[in-house]
């Protein structure tokens, strides 16, 4: 088969990871005999500094035309002094709405081999974690009202959470369809004891349930979520929850998990489509430095064939070969520890594409 995919490299670290990224789909496509066909567009502040504008029309056209997207990051020092609605980070939300993005599908999977990396004690994580947050996307406070208006207490500032049952009902759908493929446990999370929108959220997940009578559903409140994610993580196979709920607890999952630049990520729009990225920024503290990690790029690539292409055994052959790399013992400066040796972005590109042709 052929398939056809927006590349998005964009900004600091960006670049290099989808280069690595890139190779490795290519060594799939030679050995399973798919064509991947990339098409590079500009986003972010690459796009700002070619052409004025952190999301070109042109990139949307490339995306609504492609099978997927791939992104690396956006953003960087250069472009921090510039007023919030013309930052390179508006790009990714511009991307998210264009591309009707709606459900965010972010694993924090603990590999064996990190276990040190992680920051919880051995015996709460024993035996690894593999939890799945799906954060609704493009609704609730981050795209509710807000503004400004003085009140007796001087100038006062509002953002609206708001969610429609539509929108609770597609992202429950998804997190149930997912929970089904895994281990049939569903957690929704939710802040239903103050917030009216929450109420809403947990009758509209408990309808959904319904057509779903194999999964066991819990709902949990926000505060307490945080807390269990530490304590006890592993009471959690999938989470689903609002879009501001969803931004902070998939952080703090991820954190357990070691490192950021393991974490692969998918956003995924009705039907097929997804736009795929790793959860890291564009670190610009490392970039062109060859010290950037690639492997939650890499990861994202493997979401991606599995999700949008329906590649399961190709996908599985991708997260396998960079356990193996692991295993190895080789590591890239973020997840390095003593004993390990030290590679580069490049070195674990090679090395990974090595594992897939073995
Ligand atoms: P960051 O994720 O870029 O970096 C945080 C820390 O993690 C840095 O020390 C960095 O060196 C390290 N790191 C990140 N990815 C790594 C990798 N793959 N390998 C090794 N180390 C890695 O977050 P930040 O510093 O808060 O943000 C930097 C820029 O990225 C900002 O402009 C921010 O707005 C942008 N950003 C973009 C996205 C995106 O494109 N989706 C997401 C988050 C932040």
């Amino acid at each position: 088969m052929n398939y056809k995919i927006a590349l998005v490299p964009g900004d600091g670290i960006g670049p290099e990871v989808i280069e690595e990224t890139v190779k490795v789909m290519n060594k799939i496509g030679e050995k399973y005999g798919h064509g991947f066909q990339f098409t590079a567009v500009l986003a972010g502040g690459a796009a700002i500094d070619a052409v004025g504008n952190c999301l070109p029309q042109s990139t949307i056209d490339v995306c609504k035309t492609s099978d997927a997207v791939l992104l690396g990051a956006v953003g960087g020092w250069k472009w921090d002094t510039l007023p919030g609605d013309q930052r390179p980070e508006r790009a990714i939300l511009g991307l998210r709405k264009q591309l009707g993005l709606f459900a965010n599908l972010r694993p924090a999977l603990l590999f064996e081999e990190l276990a040190e990396a992680c920051p919880l004690k051995p015996e709460i994580i024993e035996g690894g974690l593999d939890i799945v947050v799906v954060r609704e996307l493009t609704g609730g406070i981050y795209f509710g009202e807000k503004g400004y208006k003085d009140t007796e207490l001087g100038r006062t500032a509002y953002d609206v959470e708001q969610y429609a049952e539509e929108e609770v009902r597609r992202i429950a759908m998804v997190a149930f369809d997912m929970a089904m493929k895994r281990n049939k446990k569903l957690a929704s999370v939710d802040k239903a004891n103050v917030l009216e929108s929450s109420r809403l959220w947990r009758s509209v997940v408990t309808e959904v349930a319904k057509d779903y009578s194999d999964v066991e559903l819990s709902h949990m409140y926000i505060d307490n979520a945080a807390m269990q994610m530490v304590r006890n993580p592993k009471q959690f196979d999938v989470i689903v929850t609002s879009n501001i709920f969803g931004d902070i607890l998939s952080d703090e999952a991820s954190m357990i998990t070691g490192s950021i630049g393991m974490l692969p990520s998918a956003s995924l729009a009705k039907g097929n489509f997804g736009l795929y990225e790793p959860i890291h920024g564009s670190a610009p503290d490392i970039a062109g430095q060859n010290k950037a990690n690639p492997m939650a790029t890499i990861l994202s690539a493997a979401m991606m064939l599995r999700y949008t292409f329906g590649l399961s055994e190709e996908a599985n052959e991708v997260e396998k070969a960079v356990k193996s790399i692991l295993s190895q013992g080789y590591r890239t400066a973020d997840i390095m520890s003593p004993g390990y040796e030290l590679i580069g972005t490049k070195e674990t590109g090679d090395r990974i594409v090595k594992a897939i042709g073995e």
